[in-house]
């Protein structure tokens, strides 16, 4: 089987060397001659392990004291109604920016008062809305900083007059962050910190018991921070995927090395559809995302989509199939996605192009 560009949106591509650690984990964890799914969650190696990737997450991301990195069950999606169970009293606004904003926002509504305060909506959240007022009196504002799906990225991070909460799930890790500007920053590991089936939550810690419902234990953020993240079994097969994940990431210069890298691979993908006849890119240029490249065919060659897409598989270039409500093609160049990977992209529309035009 030939070297595959992998693309997919999530979950996605993973280094090599995270794999490879998984297998002999999954044979034999630490020399215990027992495999990583079958060994207590209390065992010393463990904790080892669960110590270690949250000192990663805080070394990786500069995470200011005063801030816990915990890791959950269910995804962002129940990250949505974590953020309103624990920080929703009277209000929170919302940047209406794609499909997962929007599910977030119905989350807090079926708690309380919650609204777009912008939306992207009236150009299938082609763009990130501008100029908009955070009204001051907000419990929270909630953003998505990367629209996975339509290839958007709120690539600063915004000054905001109440506590900022975001969805970092697409493009976590792929930048550097400046943390201390975030009450709570939330997402699934899936699209490039690890493997599917852990979530993680970075939470100010004094931004925290501010509301008065009844908060459920599993649903407290502060019962994960009190137990380490072990309150229940973890998931210790994804947990230990996520580690090797980060120690990979900080082997190759950490966040800002791979910034630079992810950079480059998007000017290299973004000037390629821009000069290419066949191909247009979807979101406003101003906006576009460093991890997920939304294009289409131009106009006049939207029959020549199927064959593209098998133009593609033909080089062993997969997942760049676009999400249905944007169409056309998505290429997610997240951090284990090499140059060369994208180069072999950029390869196939030239070598199409000279096919069709
Ligand atoms: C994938 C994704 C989600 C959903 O993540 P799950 O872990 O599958 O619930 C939420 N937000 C964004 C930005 C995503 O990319």
């Amino acid at each position: 089987m030939g070297k595959k560009h992998i693309f997919n949106a999530g979950p996605c591509l993973l280094p090599q060397v995270a794999i490879d650690n998984a297998i002999e984990a999954l044979k034999d964890f630490k020399g215990t001659g027992v495999s990583l799914i079958s060994i207590s969650h209390r065992t010393k190696g463990w904790d080892e392990v669960m110590d270690e990737c949250r000192a990663l997450w805080k070394e990786l991301l500069h995470i200011p004291e005063g801030y816990e990195v915990v890791f959950l069950g269910g995804g962002a999606s129940l990250g949505f109604l974590y953020v309103a169970m624990n920080y929703l009293e009277n209000k929170a606004g919302y940047l209406e920016t794609g499909v997962w904003a929007k599910k977030a926002l119905k989350e807090a509504k079926g708690l309380g008062n919650a609204f777009a305060v912008a939306s992207s909506a009236d150009k299938n959240y082609c763009y990130i809305p501008k100029g908009y007022e955070i009204p001051a009196d907000l419990d929270y504002f909630h953003i998505t900083t990367n629209n996975t799906i339509y290839g958007t990225e709120i690539r600063e991070d915004i000054d905001c007059p109440v506590p900022l909460i975001a969805d970092m799930s697409s493009d976590i890790l792929s930048r550097p962050v400046d943390v201390s500007k975030y009450a709570l920053i939330y997402g699934g590991a899936q699209k490039n910190a690890g493997p599917a089936g852990v979530a993680f939550a970075i939470i100010k810690t004094d931004s925290l018991g501010k509301v008065s419902r009844y908060l459920p234990t599993m649903l407290d953020y502060r019962t994960h921070i009190d137990k380490l993240s072990m309150f229940n079994t973890p998931p210790v097969f994804s947990i230990f995927v996520m580690n090797e994940t980060l120690k990979w990431l900080k082997g190759i210069g950490g966040v800002e090395a791979i910034h630079k890298i992810n950079v480059k691979k998007a000017e290299t993908l973004y000037a390629e559809i821009d000069r290419n006849p066949l191909f247009v890119g979807t979101a406003a240029k101003e906006d576009r995302s460093i991890m997920n490249i939304c294009f289409v065919m131009a106009p006049g060659h939207e029959d020549l989509q199927d064959e593209f897409l098998k133009f593609a598989v033909a080089r062993d270039i997969v997942g760049i199939k676009g999400h249905r409500s944007v169409g056309g093609f998505r290429a997610s160049t997240y951090n284990a996605c090499t140059q060369e990977d994208v180069e072999a992209l950029v390869a196939a529309m030239q070598d199409f192009e000279k096919l069709h035009v």
